[in-house]
């Protein structure tokens, strides 16, 4: 485990709210009600549960607590700079965050977006961390949100070209229907715009396809893909991101022995290792890298080939690729 924190890590699968662990909340709550106020106490009776010990749908419950938390600016704010701060802890050295701009009578979709790019713009030069951001599409609510973020994120990507570096697609798979939503996406796309779409969480081979043909950079999950999707994803180069304790956790894998990460390994389809909510599924990084290493037999060796495999895959730009590429390696010597 000593070995796992040290070694220098790439996270490419990291929901913002869902990264905020449970001290952090805490730490946030106290700032932003005060240790000795009646919501901090009723907050603390309601984290008491996840203390003892998390159910799955607890789990769930924390994305609740959070999105009251960073409702307001402050509270967006000093969220984003904690989650920056507990990756950089974990020796991350480069992480691509994701958030969905939510409005409220407070702030808009713009001024969520904005307070986030400022929070990530001081929180990496206070903890020496490469951080990019991701908007998400909710595929959860109506396109005319959709539209907004993706016009935000083209607007905003023109001042911040090496911050805003693609668009996410996710929410609850259930929800939604993708072929609504490619339009959007193609503006994305067609405006320099990385794709990093959730394909195939849930049993659903039409819409999988749909998305295969479509396109993407890099497919989240990907639990329900066949063998001759990996083939095509292997061909084109797009990575899986594979989140193990997310998915055990949340009941689309059973346990970690069966999880696809080894078949992916098997037929050598490119792979990346990521967290996706290490708050609410109570992870790290490091964390992730030790059960691949105990599920699947990876050796010292092969979690440094994967981390320099998800540099590869990173939306970063060439000279932070090599900063990292050295960074890896001078460490792993
Ligand atoms: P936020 O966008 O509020 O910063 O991060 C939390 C949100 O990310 C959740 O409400 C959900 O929309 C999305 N999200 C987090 N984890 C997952 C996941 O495993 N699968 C999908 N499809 N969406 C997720």
């Amino acid at each position: 485990k000593q070995f796992l924190r040290e070694i220098p890590k790439v996270e490419l699968h990291a929901h913002l709210n869902g990264s905020l662990n449970i001290e952090s909340i805490k730490q946030l709550a106290e700032e932003l009600y005060g240790e000795q106020t009646k919501e901090f106490a009723a907050l603390c009776k309601r984290f008491i549960k996840f203390e003892e010990g998390a159910k799955m749908n607890d789990c769930f419950e924390k994305f609740g607590f959070v999105h009251e938390l960073t409702a307001t600016k402050r509270g967006l704010q000093r969220a984003t700079e904690l989650v920056i701060r507990d990756f950089a802890a974990d020796n991350v050295i480069y992480v691509e965050l994701r958030t969905t701009p939510k409005s409220n009578e407070k702030m808009s979709r713009r001024d969520y977006l904005q307070t986030v790019i400022d929070a990530i713009k001081s929180a990496s030069k206070q903890y020496k961390i490469m951080v990019k951001l991701l908007p998400s599409i909710n595929r959860g609510e109506p396109l005319a949100v959709a539209e907004e973020t993706v016009a935000l994120a083209v607007e905003f990507a023109q001042t911040e070209p090496d911050l805003i570096v693609g668009i996410d697609f996710s929410g609850n798979p259930n929800l939604g229907k993708f072929s609504d939503f490619t339009a959007v996406l193609s503006l994305a796309r067609n405006n320099g715009l990385q794709l990093a779409v959730h394909c195939g969480e849930v049993d659903n081979p039409r819409e999988i396809q749909e998305m295969l043909k479509f396109g993407m950079s890099r497919c989240g999950h990907g639990t329900y893909l066949t063998e001759a999707d990996y083939a095509q994803l292997k061909e084109k180069n797009i990575p899986i991101e594979c989140c193990l304790t997310s998915n055990v956790k949340s009941g689309t894998v059973a346990n970690f022995n069966d999880h696809h990460f080894r078949q992916l390994m098997a037929a050598d389809v490119p792979r990346v290792i990521c967290t996706d909510d290490c708050g609410v599924f109570d992870t790290t990084l490091s964390d992730e890298f030790h059960w691949a290493m105990e599920s699947f037999g990876l050796s010292r060796s092969q979690c440094v080939d994967l981390t320099v495999e998800a540099m590869k895959h990173s939306f970063a730009t060439p000279q932070e690729k090599r900063i990292m590429q050295l960074l890896i390696t001078e460490r792993a010597k």
